[in-house]
């Protein structure tokens, strides 16, 4: 087992990629500049683009693994594995420093690392080590005079193409239940967010897996479709747009019909009904668009109030989100709760739509530039938008909600399953019978009640409609399995 101490810092990490147990350059020898998006200036300019000859690297090498070493790794010793990395991670507070790092180019606030991020962490690393000898096939009757045995395998070679907006939490929730069921990985982290994946690899050695189990390629979109397309990767865990998830699944059965998982984008809805707990429905509807700047997948960018009560809430959701302005700042800064956007492209689509937003919709809070350099976008309210509208119909991925009004049960139902997307909706009722009934009507992967954009590691997650397919977390993660 290789010492931690030989893990370089990371940044030093910054012009290469993860092969093989090793930090090396990639054969491709191109590169592309990360940039801060809280003063626009340069983090680095030299993150590697990883080719078809690296691609090829870290297949060979995993294969190598999986056939070799990994293969003789006991259910048990996986989830020491595992353990370990947990350990490994919380000790000398290599996790915080890792998130940190990725703070730099995402814009998330560091202030939520040490609580909600690490925790969530954790608890997938923990929840998967205890997990690999759960495990169990299924046996038949033996009426024809033969037992019959299901037996689940791993597939073999698994890739993991990740977005920007949780880039170690969401490497985790791949890799973790990966490993745990004998497989590799290799992990190709978002553009915007290369730095922490990458320093977070040297722990899997150190932690006792082989090299070659876990691998880190960077790049864009073109090293995410070598590895859709790559014949001998079995499956592909994606998380990103409902665009990039069709053209992953479109290569995926181009190439050897590899199987896919597909966590993509969403446009939440939350039904707050006459009879909720105001507060209660304000904290979670106002907390759950400007949680990293609303570049959440469930960020509850639709909001529904009955009508009875929408001056009193509408007043209470206006208040808050203007509150929220106090705490725009530096994401490196213990104080700020909300950060900039991602880049400069994602600023100017935001912007953008906002823009557009003001001739669709009454716009009653914010829609401006926060202060003067940076991707900051101001938290921004509209109300009863026209019909059609762009800010009403698609995912915005920044802090932006629409407010509508409704009166019946029927109506708001029929609103809320009025799109394309099925990810996560919440509904706030005192009414037990109510957000029974309602919970399984909605077309959402996930509904909270009185809560939204809850997750937890048990339970299974994932998308209806165009929001995805499979499911990650919990057992439901099978997937990664043969079955
Ligand atoms: P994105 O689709 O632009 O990129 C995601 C990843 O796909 C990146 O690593 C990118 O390099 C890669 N990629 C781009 N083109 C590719 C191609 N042709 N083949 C293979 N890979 C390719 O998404 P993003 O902007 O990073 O993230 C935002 C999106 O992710 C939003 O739509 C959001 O809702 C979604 N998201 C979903 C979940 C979920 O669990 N459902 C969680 C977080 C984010």
């Amino acid at each position: 087992m290789s010492s931690v101490k030989s893990i370089p810092p990371a940044t030093e990490l910054q012009d290469k990629i993860y092969i093989n147990g090793e930090y090396v350059q990639a054969e491709s020898g191109e590169w592309y500049t990360l940039y801060n998006p809280t003063d626009d200036k340069v983090i680095s300019s030299k993150i590697p683009v990883a080719g078809q000859a690296d691609v090829d690297n870290a297949v060979n090498a995993a294969q190598d693994a999986f056939y070799g070493p990994w293969s003789k790794f006991t259910s048990a010793q996986r989830g020491a594995c595992l353990r370990k990395l947990a350990d490994l991670l919380d000790e000398d507070d290599r996790l915080v420093k890792i998130l940190t790092l990725d703070a730099l180019s995402t814009g998330n606030p560091i202030s939520i690392i040490p609580t909600r991020e690490k925790n969530y962490i954790m608890g997938q690393l923990n929840y998967y080590a205890g997990w690999t000898d759960k495990m169990r096939g299924d046996y038949f009757p033996a009426d024809d005079g033969f037992v019959k045995l299901v037996r689940h395998e791993p597939l073999g070679v698994c890739a993991g193409i990740n977005p920007f907006n949780a880039p170690v939490a969401t490497l985790i929730m791949k890799t973790a239940p990966c490993l745990a069921t004998g497989n590799v990985m290799i992990l190709k982290p978002s553009e915007n967010s290369p730095l922490g994946s990458l320093a977070i690899a040297a722990l899997f050695e150190a932690a006792g897996f082989p090299k070659g189990v876990f691998q880190v390629l960077t790049g864009a979109g073109t090293t995410g479709a070598l590895l859709a397309e790559h014949m001998r990767i079995r499956k592909i865990s994606f998380t990103g747009s409902v665009a990039t998830g069709r053209k992953i699944q479109i290569a995926a059965a181009k190439s050897n019909l590899k199987r896919v998982t597909l966590e993509l984008g969403g446009k939440s809805p939350a039904l707050v009904f006459e009879d909720a707990n105001l507060d209660n429905a304000l904290t979670w509807t106002v907390n759950a668009i400007l949680a990293r700047s609303g570049q959440v997948c469930v960020a509850a960018s639709r909001v529904y109030v009955q009508k009875s009560i929408a001056d009193k809430f509408i007043d209470g959701y206006k208040e808050r989100m203007k509150e929220a302005v106090k705490k725009i700042g530096n994401p490196l800064e213990e104080s700020t709760s909300m950060g900039p956007l991602v880049n400069k492209a994602a600023f100017e689509r935001v912007s953008g739509m906002i823009e557009r937003g003001k001739s669709e919709a009454e716009l009653v809070v914010g829609g401006m530039r926060h202060g003067d350099e940076g991707c900051f976008v101001e938290p921004t309210v509209f109300l009863n938008p026209k019909e059609g509208a762009e800010i009403y119909k698609n995912e915005i991925f920044g802090p932006v909600a629409v407010i509508k009004t409704f009166e019946t049960e029927e109506e708001v139902l029929a609103l809320a399953n009025d799109t394309e997307f099925g990810l996560m909706s919440g509904v706030f009722t005192k009414d037990l019978n109510r957000a029974l009934r309602i919970s399984a009507l909605l077309e959402s992967g996930v509904v909270g009640v009185n809560c939204i954009s809850s997750m937890n590691v048990q339970v299974p997650f994932g998308g209806k409609k165009a929001s995805g397919i499979g499911r990650e977390f919990g057992e439901y993660v099978g997937t990664m399995v043969e079955d």
